[in-house]
Parts: structure tokens; sequence; C-alpha cells
């Protein structure tokens, strides 16, 4: 029985289809796995009919991750148990999209400025029918030769302070929490170890999220050493948030694995509960 709460797919920047990485889950002894694309639910439909016609053995957790503005900084928040039909999200996520869209024309943009060109159709082509995100523009450039990896390329092009980085649009932090309790489901905080935020910002940012009626945050994922675990499930008791574990699985690699490692410390809520 292995609980997986964030994963994406070929609708935003995965590489697998829900269906693949639905038997992947399978076979990795997943008994419950959230989709949680990018600003977007287009993968639920399919990953639901995929296991409705197989008669597969899987609860689906309906999520979405939505890239949202904290002041300067850009933090994720998951959805758990949204109801994708809600007006309400789907409108939000129809203006998230139109953002990413823009973004990525400045993008492409800043790139062709500095003598690289087709930036902006390459990542479309990377992107087909998904919510374009840096990820596509980091597979072009790595293709183009522009540096070895996804991780190399982030660094020297896409990430804050590079030539190909825009600063983001994205929503207001509560608005989305908000709107994803519109939707009935659970708001949480993804990957809190992740922004570089030092201990006082990292405590200011669960502080607010709570604040704002946010559920739980992630304190378990693939790499994450034990007492990280612990500090993190320590800060959302405090602030009275519930845990969560996600893999926040994107294709197979050595690093990130769907269902590995996924464990809470010892006295965690588990938000699935
Ligand atoms: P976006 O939401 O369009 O800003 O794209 C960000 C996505 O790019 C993330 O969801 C990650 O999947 C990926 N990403 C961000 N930073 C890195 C990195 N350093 N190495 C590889 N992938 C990254
Ligand atoms: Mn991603
Ligand atoms: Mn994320
Ligand atoms: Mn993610």
């Amino acid at each position: 029985m292995i609980t997986d709460l964030h994963s994406h797919t070929v609708f935003s920047d995965g590489k697998l289809t829900p269906q693949a990485l639905i038997d992947r889950a399978l076979e990795r002894r997943i008994s419950r796995l959230a989709i949680t694309d990018h600003d977007t639910t287009d993968a639920l439909a399919v990953a639901r009919a995929h296991i409705a016609d197989n008669q597969l053995p899987l609860e689906l957790v309906p999520g979405v991750e939505i890239s949202c503005q904290w002041g300067a900084r850009e933090v994720h928040v998951v959805g758990l148990w949204v109801d994708e039909h809600c007006p309400a999200l789907q409108a939000l996520l129809a203006q998230q999209k139109q953002r990413r869209q823009e973004r990525a024309i400045e993008i492409g943009r800043r790139l062709e400025k500095a003598k690289i060109p087709g930036a902006l159709e390459g990542a479309r082509r990377h992107a087909g029918n998904a919510a374009i995100t840096r990820a596509h523009f980091a597979q072009f450039l790595v293709e183009q030769g522009k540096a070895k990896t996804l991780g190399a390329v982030f660094k020297k092009y896409l990430s804050r302070g590079n030539t190909g980085y825009v600063p983001p649009n994205w929503v207001a932090l509560p608005q989305a929490i908000a709107v994803i309790h519109q939707a009935g489901g659970k708001a949480v905080l993804a990957h809190p170890g992740r922004y570089q935020l030092s201990s006082k910002w990292l405590r200011k940012l669960v502080g607010e999220f709570a604040e704002a009626g946010g559920d739980a945050m992630e304190v378990a994922q693939c790499q994450q050493p034990q007492n990280e675990r612990r500090f993190l499930a320590d800060l959302a008791a405090e602030q009275g948030l519930k845990a969560s574990q996600g893999s926040d699985f994107h294709f197979p690699s050595p690093f990130a694995e769907l269902g590995r490692n996924l464990y809470l410390p010892a006295g965690a809520l588990p938000v699935w509960e």
C-alpha cells in the first residue's frame, strides 16, 4: 500500500502518458496516486478511463499543481481531490495557461536576443498540446547542445538572473488556496525545501500558507533525508497543517521514482486520512 500524491504526465512537463504513468505506478505497488500536472487537469479524464477500462486496482486522486506568486517569489501549491469540472478552477487554470503562453513568447524573445534562435518553436514542439513550461525550453536547449543536462541548462539560461529568465506573474497564493477549496479540494504546499529559503523565511511562508487556509504541506520526497522530514513535519504540526508525501515524478531517472521512499515521520498526520 503505497501512496504517492505528486506526479506529472505529458499534459504538462512529464514524459509519460497518463496510461503509462498508471501502469508504472501499479508495477511499483502504488495503490493511491495523485496526478498533479502544472496548471492543468487535462490528464485526469484519460487516467480515469484507463483505470475503468482495465479495472485497475488504483485509487486516482484528482490533482493539479498551481504555480503561485508569493511576493516576488514563486511557490507551488498542489490541489488534491479537486473537482476538475469546477468553473472557478478551470477559469483560474485558463488564466495560468494564458500567462504561460505569454511568458514563453518573452523567453523566446530573450533567447533570440542572446543569439539562440527558434527557442519558442522548439519549446512548443516539445510541449505539443501540453501546458508550456520552462522544462520544454530546457529540452530544446539540451537538444541544441547548449548544455549537457536539464539541470545545467536551467543554471545557465532559465533560472532567476539568467538570459532566458522572465519573472512570472502567477496567481497570488491565497487566491489559489481559495479556488482549490471552491473545487472541493485540499491545498498542499509543495516541496517547501526547494525554494531556497532561510528557516526564518520558510516559517513565514508556512505561517502565511496556513493563515490563508492551506490544509497540508509536503514533508516527504524520494531523496529527502530523515532529519529534513522531521523538521518539516514539526513545522507543519506547529501551524496546524497535515502532512503529504509525493515523488514529483516527471520521467524515469536515477533521482526520482514513483513511490520510492515515501513515508512520513512518526506522529505526522497524513492528509489522505
Ligand atoms: P515552469 O513551471 O514553467 O517555471 O517550469 C518549471 C519546471 O521545470 C519545473 O516544474 C521542473 O519540472 C523543471 N525544473 C525546474 N528547475 C529545474 C532544474 N534545475 N533542473 C531540471 N528541471 C527543472
Ligand atoms: Mn515540472
Ligand atoms: Mn513544483
Ligand atoms: Mn511537480
